[in-house]
């Protein structure tokens, strides 16, 4: 704890040094900011924490990864700032440039640019057998089923700016996962989308619990999906909780971590009672376990 105070110390000491003389800070790219990365490998559908470190002087943070804006929160009281980015399942595996810019109180800023690496990531695959008129939509539902997405997808264009979720999440309910996320679906010999959340075992009636605090945003029956809930947690962080037998809450009201919103079921396009649990990060569909892992 000392040794990393004293380099934390010792680090800002020489920032601000380099602060007060603009070209040697501008120059000095590597000391300028400390950025790092949680986890070190990052592979599609994986959630990546940026932590970056600034100098006393530092007034404001920016940064871009994937053609999108990213925008910080403060850690704590000290100049420790944070970001979280979704790396969608489906995101091309390769090498990205991240970019993040500071802002010192004397209008100087600095660019600090880092390469980040996405590993392809072995979903697998799944067979699943349906009955034709589960899987062949006639054109009615077609309709319902486009004019639904269009609905969920509106949700993801509003992002809230406050952070509602504090500390870990959690799991929505115990079960075992019986269909893991982003396996590619061959339904009745065709493959399909891949699976864009986790499927958790679940009894008929069992309580589904919201995995941290934040606003219910969306609350209806959808034809592939049943009975579905959505938690905004803020700072573009949903959760979904889809196939539910009865809902308890409403579209507005505020959940606590653990509230529960309802109970499992096997509403919609389901042979059984489960919960789908889904996550979207700034729109990226991302792995409900890598959810798990954040401090
Ligand atoms: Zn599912």
């Amino acid at each position: 704890m000392k040794v990393r105070f004293l380099i934390y110390s010792l680090l800002s000491v020489f920032l601000s040094i380099l602060l007060l003389s603009g070209t040697a800070f501008a120059k000095q790219k590597e000391v300028s900011l400390k950025v790092g990365w949680l986890p070190r490998k990052i592979e599609q559908g994986d959630i990546c924490v940026v932590n970056v470190l600034v100098a006393k002087g530092i007034r404001s943070l920016t940064g871009e990864f994937q053609g999108k804006d990213l925008s910080f929160y403060k850690v704590k009281k000290g100049r420790l700032f944070r970001t979280l980015i979704g790396i969608d399942m489906e995101t091309d595996p390769g090498t990205y440039q991240l970019v993040i810019s500071a802002k010192s109180r004397s209008g100087k800023t600095v660019k600090g640019r880092y390469r980040i690496r996405i590993k392809e990531r072995d979903f697998g695959e799944q067979r699943i057998t349906l009955p034709e008129e589960m899987v062949e939509l006639d054109e009615d539902t077609l309709k319902q089923v486009e004019d639904e997405e269009k609905k969920v997808k509106e949700i993801w264009t509003k992002e809230r700016s406050d952070r509602l979720w504090r500390g870990k999440f959690i799991k929505p309910l115990d079960g075992e996962v019986i269909s893991p996320f982003g396996v590619r679906r061959i339904l009745n010999d065709l493959p399909r989308n891949r699976h864009s959340g986790v499927d958790l075992e679940a009894g008929m009636g069992e309580e589904i619990r919201s995995s941290n605090a934040g606003i219910v945003v969306l609350v209806d029956e959808l034809y592939f999906s049943g009975k579905s809930v959505v938690v905004d947690h803020g700072r573009g962080l949903y959760t979904m909780y889809f196939h539910l037998s009865r809902i308890d809450v409403e579209e507005g009201q505020r959940v606590k971590k653990g509230e529960v919103l309802g109970l499992a079921g096997s509403t919609g396009r389901s042979t059984g009672p489960h919960l789908h649990w889904g996550v979207r990060l700034h729109d990226a569909r991302v792995d409900p376990f890598s959810l798990l892992k954040l401090k």
